[in-house]
C-alpha cells in the first residue's frame, strides 16, 4: 500500500474540479484501511473515504487522507423460494453489480441502474430512483469504525434510513467506513413501474410482457437522455434534495401555481426541486462556466474549468430565487467539502 502526498483528486470528483488531496490511499482490504487509519491518525489527519465521487463537492486542497475503497468481490449466499441473499464489496463499481444480480436471477435493483459510483456510497444516502431505495432490499452492512479499528455489522433498523437520508450522514457521520453491502433480493420479479415516464419507456420497449433487464435497459435509456454524463459534463446529480413541505405549504404554491409538481410522501408533500428551478428561469441557466443542465434543472453542472466558489455562488443564487419566488428552502444533496 502505497500513501501518495499531495495527490490530484481531478479524476475522483465527477464536478472534475482540480483540487489535491494532502494524502491519498488505494484500499483494497480491511488491513489497509487500517493502515490507513493508523497512519492519519499519526498525522493527526481526517480519513475520508472515496469512492467514485459522484456525490460530493470539494471546495478547495483537502487537509485529510482520502481513501479510495477499493474492496472488491461479490456473491450469492443464500437462494430460496421467496429470497437470494448477495453479499458485495465496498469498491464494487454500483450498475455493474445491479447488472450482475440480475444475472444471478437476483431482482428489485433494476429500477437503480446506471447510478454512478460504488457501492460503498450507495447506504450513505440510501440512493434512490423511480420509486425504489437501497433500503428496500438491504439487509446489512459492514463498516470499519476509524476510532476503535472495529469491524461492525449495521442490521436495517441500526441505519436509519430515510429520503436520501441514513445515520451515516447524521449522528455516524465521519465515524465509519463501509466494507461491505448485503441484500435480500426477490427470487420472483414483479415490476415497479410507479413512475410513468419508465412504465411508458417499459412498455414501448417489451410490447406488455416486460422482464428486468427490459426495465433496467429501460432506466438506462431514460437516464442517458435527460441526465448529463459526467465525463462529457462535470456534474453530481441532482444538486438539491427534492423538498418535502407541509399542507399549508403546497397549498399556497398551489395557489400561485396550480400546476406545481406533488407527490404525497409520509403525510407530507414532496414538490420536484427540478421543477420548481425550471419555473424560476433557471433551467439551461449560465452562469460563467457553471450552469443547470438544459434538460434537468436540478443538475448543477460545470461547462470546463470552473472553481468550486463557481458552483457554490450558482447554487446559493439558485436557493435564493426559489425561497424568495416559492418560500422554499432547498436542502444541497451532495457532501460538500
Ligand atoms: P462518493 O461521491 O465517492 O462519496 C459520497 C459520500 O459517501 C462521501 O461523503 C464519501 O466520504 C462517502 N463514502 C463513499 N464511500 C464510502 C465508504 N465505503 N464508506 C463510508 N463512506 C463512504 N443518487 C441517487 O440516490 N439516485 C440517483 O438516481 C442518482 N443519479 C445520479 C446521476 C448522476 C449523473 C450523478 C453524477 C450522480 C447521481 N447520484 C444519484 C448521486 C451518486 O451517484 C450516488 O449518491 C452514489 O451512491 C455516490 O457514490 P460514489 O461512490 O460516487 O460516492
Ligand atoms: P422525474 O421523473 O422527472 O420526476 C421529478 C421528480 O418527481 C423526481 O425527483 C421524483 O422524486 C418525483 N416523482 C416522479 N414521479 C413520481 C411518482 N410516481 N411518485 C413519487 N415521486 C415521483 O425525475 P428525474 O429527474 O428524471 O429522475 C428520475 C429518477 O432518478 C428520480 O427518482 C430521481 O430521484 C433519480 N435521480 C436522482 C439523482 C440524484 O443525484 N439523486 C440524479 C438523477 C436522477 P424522487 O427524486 O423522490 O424519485
Amino acid at each position: 500500500m502505497r500513501i501518495l502526498e499531495n495527490h490530484s483528486l481531478e479524476a475522483l470528483n465527477t464536478f472534475g474540479f482540480r483540487v489535491n488531496a494532502r494524502y491519498f490511499v488505494e484500499a483494497s482490504s480491511v488491513d489497509d484501511l487500517r493502515e490507513a487509519i493508523a497512519f492519519a491518525t499519526q498525522k493527526n489527519l481526517p480519513v475520508v473515504p472515496l469512492g467514485g465521487g459522484s456525490n460530493l463537492v470539494l471546495t478547495g486542497d483537502q487537509e485529510a487522507l482520502f481513501v479510495h475503497v477499493n474492496i472488491s468481490g461479490k456473491r450469492v449466499t443464500s437462494r430460496n423460494d421467496e429470497c437470494v441473499g448477495v453479499t458485495a464489496g465496498a469498491g464494487e463499481n454500483w450498475h455493474e453489480f445491479v447488472r450482475w444480480t440480475l444475472g444471478e436471477r437476483a431482482y428489485g435493483l433494476e429500477n437503480l441502474s446506471l447510478i454512478p459510483g460504488n457501492l460503498g456510497a450507495a447506504p450513505i444516502q440510501n440512493i434512490g430512483a423511480y420509486g425504489v431505495e437501497i433500503k428496500d432490499y438491504f439487509q446489512s452492512l459492514q463498516a470499519l469504525d476509524i476510532h476503535s479499528k472495529e469491524l461492525k455489522n449495521f442490521a436495517l433498523e441500526d441505519c436509519q434510513f430515510g429520503y436520501r437520508d441514513s445515520i451515516f450522514k447524521q449522528s455516524a457521520r465521519d465515524r465509519f467506513i463501509i466494507t461491505s453491502v448485503s441484500f435480500a433480493l426477490d427470487s420472483k420479479w414483479s415490476p415497479r413501474l410507479s413512475y410513468d415516464r419508465l412504465q411508458q419507456e417499459v412498455e414501448q420497449r417489451s410490447d406488455g410482457s416486460p422482464d428486468p433487464f427490459v426495465v433496467s435497459e429501460a432506466v438506462c435509456g431514460i437516464r442517458r437522455e435527460k441526465l448529463p454524463d459526467p465525463l462529457q459534463l462535470g456534474n453530481a446529480g441532482s444538486f438539491f434534495k427534492n423538498p418535502v413541505v407541509g399542507e399549508a405549504l403546497l397549498k399556497k404554491v398551489q395557489a400561485a401555481y396550480p400546476d406545481v409538481v406533488a407527490y404525497p410522501f409520509e403525510g407530507r408533500w414532496k414538490l420536484a426541486a427540478g421543477w420548481l428551478i425550471d419555473r424560476a428561469g433557471l433551467k439551461g441557466c449560465r452562469h460563467g462556466l457553471v450552469g443547470t443542465y438544459n434538460k434537468q434543472a436540478l443538475v448543477l453542472v460545470n461547462h470546463g474549468g470552473a472553481e468550486p466558489d463557481d458552483l457554490l455562488g450558482l447554487a446559493r443564487h439558485i436557493q435564493t430565487v426559489v425561497h424568495d419566488r416559492f418560500g422554499v428552502e432547498l436542502e444541497v444533496e451532495p457532501r460538500v467539502y
